[in-house]
Formats: structure tokens, sequence, C-alpha cells
């Protein structure tokens, strides 16, 4: 599993990552989610050892981030790091000769899924094609950690959808994967658990299902006005409009619901939310619209 606690990195004046700590579950596939410059990808450098943060502990199955941990992870950065004028082939008899668990079947399996001729050299690939190969160098050794920066940036939709049905069938076979994306609707097919940043910060964190059940509002209507509400009014918090209520439930929304029929609603609603009004909250900074 990964634990992350207390990260802090800072650029000279941007407080990129602020105190952020999380745990990704083994065999858990976690989306990270935040604005542009919410600090994904400086967690993802800081976790990878490629940025050094100010404070804050990074651990993979209990144990920091040494070389020998590098042989059970797979990294797949925003921007493939590739040499334009290798080959595919080339690119991946590196990967061979650098990966003990390197794995020739099912590196050629992913060729053909992504369509990719060995033949051809970097720069002649497309935006796609490249971001293709750095998800093949990353899965080439089966890696039973995966941390992948946005990895269907650039790929088509039938492309996107193989990447997340490779990640969902790795997670099957035990891997703990970490996928950062701005394609909400990619993070709730894949994703168990999900990490909301803003601003550098931690805002939300933990298992989807959970979270949108925390999350799910009763809207109730009465018939002239609104009653007492009783000790509802103090457990949550309350919106009201004219002979109607929105409560937020706080992950009971249906013994609310029924406490609104027990005050006389002559209509009431429990409304599920997604991921992305969940996202939309937890982002929202009160300046856009
Ligand atoms: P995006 O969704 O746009 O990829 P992100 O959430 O990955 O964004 P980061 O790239 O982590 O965001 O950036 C977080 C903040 O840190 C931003 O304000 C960015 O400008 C700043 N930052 C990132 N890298 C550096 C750097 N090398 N030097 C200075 N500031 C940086």
């Amino acid at each position: 599993m990964i634990a992350i606690s207390g990260l802090t990195k800072r650029y000279k004046d941007v407080l990129a990552v602020d105190d952020a700590s999380f745990e990704v579950p083994t065999g858990s596939v976690c989306g990270l989610l935040g604005r542009n410059g919410a600090g994904k990808t400086t967690t993802f450098k800081c976790m990878m050892g490629f940025a050094r943060p100010q404070s804050g502990t990074v651990l993979f199955d209990g144990q920091p981030l040494t070389p020998k941990t590098f042989e059970k992870l797979g990294y797949a950065p925003e921007r493939p790091a590739l040499y334009g004028w290798l080959t595919v082939a080339n690119h991946l008899e590196l990967a061979r000769r650098s990966q003990p668990a390197y794995d020739d079947a099912k590196t050629r399996e992913l060729l053909a899924t992504f369509r990719l001729d060995g033949r051809k050299r970097v720069k002649r690939l497309s935006k796609g094609q490249q971001t293709a190969l750095g998800l093949i160098l990353a899965l080439s050794a089966n890696p039973s950690l995966l941390i992948l920066d946005e990895p269907a940036s650039g790929l088509d939709p039938v492309m996107q959808r193989v990447v997340l049905d490779l990640l969902i069938d790795a997670a099957t076979s035990g891997a703990t994967i970490m996928l950062s994306s701005h394609q909400i609707g990619q993070i709730d097919r894949a994703a168990d658990r999900v990490v909301i940043m803003r601003d550098g910060k931690v805002v939300v964190a933990g298992e989807i299902d959970a979270l949108r059940e925390a999350s799910r509002v009763v809207e109730a209507t009465f018939e002239f006005a609104i009653p007492d509400l009783g000790t509802l009014a103090a457990e949550m918090r309350v919106e009201r409009a004219g002979k109607s209520v929105r409560l937020h439930a706080n992950g009971r929304a249906d013994a609310v619901a029924a406490r609104c029929g027990a005050l006389g609603a002559v209509g009431v609603r429990v409304l599920d939310r997604s991921l992305e009004d969940l996202f939309l909250d937890a982002v929202d900074d009160g300046e856009t619209q």
C-alpha cells in the first residue's frame, strides 16, 4: 500500500503541496483529482523521489523509496521521457535490460493492443502514440505499484477505454494504482478511491462509494411552510427556499428522509451526487462559476 503523511513541497513562493496525507490500500485504484496547478504532478514527483519535499513521508508497503522499490513500481509521467531518435523497440530493449522482471510476452501484447510499430522512431510517433509507449514501459515488468500521471491524455476514446481496462485488470491481479486525470468519468470508471487536491491541500480522500453516500442530499417540500425541524437543523447543513428545504444528511439520507416524512412533508426526494458533483463542491473557491 501507499501511505503519504504530511507531505509538503514548496517552490520558492509557491506552496505546491501543503501538508498532504492520504493512503492507497493494496489492490486499490485511486484517482488523484484537482484543478490545474492543484499539486498533483508535484505530489507524484515527491512520491517518485524526483522532487525533494521540505517535509513529510512517503511509504510503499511500509518502506521509504529506495532503488529496489523501482523493481515493483511502474511510473508514467505526464510527459513520457522518451528519446526521439530511438525506435519503439530500442526503448523496450532499454526497459528489458534495466528491469529484472521485464515481461516480453506482455509487452508484445501491449504493442499490438496499442497498434505501435516497433520499428518507428519516437519522433515520428503521434502524441497519443508516445503516451501509449510511456504506458507500455510503465507496465512492462508487471509492477505491483503503478503511478500514472494523466495516463490517458492525448489518447483517442477507444484507447482511453483500453487503458482503463488494463488498469482494472492490473488492480484485479492485486496491483495498487494511483492515477491522475481531468476526465472525471475515467476515474469514476476505473477507481474505487479518490483524493481531491485544492491549492496543494488534500480536501477530500476516501472510498468513492462512501463519499457519494455521505454527500446524498434530502429535499423535502411542505404544504404551507417549513415547520420547526427540531434537532435536524442542529445536526446538519440546512438550506431553506420557500416551502422547501435541502438537508445535507451526512450519510444518513434515508433516516433523514423518513424524519421529514414524519414532520409532514408532502414530497421527499433523496438526491444522489455524482463524482463530478463531489469534485466541483470540493474545488469550489467561490470565484469561478
Ligand atoms: P495540472 O493539472 O495543470 O497538470 P497539477 O495539479 O499537476 O496541474 P503541479 O504541476 O503539481 O499541478 O503544480 C502545482 C504548483 O506548483 C503550480 O502552482 C505550479 O506552477 C508550481 N510548480 C510546479 N512545478 C514547479 C517548478 N519546477 N518550479 C516552480 N513552481 C512549480
